[in-house]
C-alpha cells in the first residue's frame, strides 16, 4: 500500500469551497470544489503559532523554541511541511520561510498551513488579507469549479511587465497566461505599461518605481509629463486617467476589492471637488455605471473641459506632490 502524502493529514475546515491536491509542476495547490462568487470568503485561518519577530529575525532557535511548546498535534502539523509539497524541509526556518505571512500588529510573523498552499499567480483570482492574526482569503473574481485558487504574491508585481516579474520573482512559476509568451502577454504588458503611465499622468509620481527603473514614463509626451509633475492636472483629466486605471485593472483581473475601493474612493474624491455643475452630473453618471469600462466610456464627455473647482484643486494636489515626493525620496536614501 503507497504511503499517505503528508498533506493529505491536514486537517481541511469543513464547507471550505476548496480541495488540496497536486497540481502539476507546482507540487500542490487548492482547486475550488464548488463555483465560488466574488468576494466570497474562501479561507479564514489561524495561525499555527505566531513569533513576536520580523521574519528576517527569526532564527533556528526561535523557530524550535515555539515548535516544541505546541501541542504534539500541532507538532506533527508543522513536522508535515514539505519543501514544494516532495521533500522535508532541511530546517525548521526554512519550514517557517516557506508558510509564514508577516501580520501588521504585533506579533508580527503567523505560519499558516493552509493559506500557504496557494499558488501564485500574475493574473490572481484570489486575495489575501490578514484581520487581526488570522489570515483570510476572498475571491477576487468568480471562480468557477475545478479552478485552481491563486493569489499574487506580491502587490508590486500588479505595475511590472512579464519581464520586470520574472526578476522580481524569485521562483519559477508555470502555467501564468501573463507570463508565457503570446498574444495574451503582449496585451497584458500594454495594459500594466499604460495603467503604470497613467497613474503617474494623474500623480505626477511613480509610485511603484524602483531606484533606477525606467518605465512607462518614458513613453509619456514630455509636456503632458511636466503638467503632471508640477501637480497642475485639472480634475477632469485626472478623473479620466483614474477610470481608465479602473478599467484597466479590471481587464487584466488586478481587480481586488482593496485596490478597487482605494480607486472608487479617489474617484468620488474627484467627483466631489468639481464646482461645475455639469461636470459633477457627469461623474456621478460615471460612478453609477456597473463597471470599469462602462465608467470610462461615461468619463470620456469629460474631454477637453476644465472646472471651477480646477484652481483649488491644483493648489492642493501641488502640496500633496511636494509631500510624496519628500517620502519617496526618505526611502530611497
Ligand atoms: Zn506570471
Amino acid at each position: 500500500m503507497s504511503q499517505l502524502h503528508p498533506y493529505r493529514k491536514f486537517q481541511i475546515p469543513p464547507n471550505v469551497p476548496f480541495e488540496l491536491k497536486p497540481a502539476p509542476g507546482k507540487g500542490w495547490g487548492l482547486f475550488a470544489t464548488r463555483n465560488i462568487k466574488r468576494m466570497d470568503t474562501i479561507l479564514d485561518e489561524i495561525p499555527l503559532f505566531m513569533i513576536p519577530k520580523r521574519s528576517q529575525d527569526i532564527t533556528e532557535m526561535d523557530v524550535a523554541n515555539v515548535v516544541h511548546s505546541l501541542s504534539a498535534s500541532d507538532q506533527f502539523v508543522f513536522e508535515c511541511l514539505r519543501d514544494n509539497g516532495s521533500e522535508p524541509f532541511k530546517t525548521m526556518l526554512l519550514a517557517l520561510k516557506q508558510n509564514f505571512f508577516a501580520v501588521p500588529n504585533s506579533p508580527p510573523t503567523g505560519v499558516y498551513i493552509l493559506s500557504s498552499r496557494f499558488n501564485h499567480s500574475c493574473v490572481p483570482n484570489c486575495f489575501i488579507i490578514p484581520r487581526e492574526t488570522n489570515m483570510v482569503t476572498y475571491a477576487s473574481q468568480d471562480i468557477a469549479q475545478g479552478d485552481e485558487l491563486k493569489f499574487c504574491y506580491n502587490s508590486e508585481l500588479r505595475y511590472q511587465v512579464a519581464e520586470e516579474r520574472l526578476r522580481t520573482l524569485l521562483f519559477k512559476h508555470v502555467d501564468c497566461k501573463a507570463c508565457e509568451p503570446g498574444s495574451y502577454r503582449d496585451i497584458s504588458d500594454f495594459r500594466r505599461t499604460l495603467i503604470r503611465a497613467l497613474e503617474y499622468l494623474s500623480l505626477g509620481i511613480d509610485k511603484n518605481a524602483k531606484q533606477g527603473t525606467p518605465f512607462a514614463i518614458k513613453h509619456i509626451d514630455p509636456e503632458l509629463r511636466k503638467k503632471a509633475e508640477s501637480g497642475c492636472m485639472t480634475l477632469t483629466s485626472r478623473f479620466i486617467y483614474d477610470v481608465f486605471i479602473v478599467a484597466l485593472m479590471e481587464a487584466e483581473g488586478l481587480q481586488d476589492p482593496i485596490k478597487a475601493g482605494d480607486l472608487l474612493a479617489q474617484l468620488e474624491a474627484y467627483g466631489r471637488a468639481f464646482q461645475t455643475s455639469r461636470n459633477a452630473y457627469i461623474a456621478k453618471l460615471a460612478m453609477s455605471q456597473p463597471n470599469g469600462c462602462d465608467k470610462f466610456l461615461i468619463a470620456l464627455r469629460f474631454w477637453g473641459r476644465s472646472d471651477l473647482g480646477d484652481e483649488q484643486a491644483i493648489a492642493g494636489s501641488q502640496r500633496s506632490a511636494m509631500a510624496m515626493r519628500a517620502i519617496l525620496q526618505a526611502l530611497h536614501h
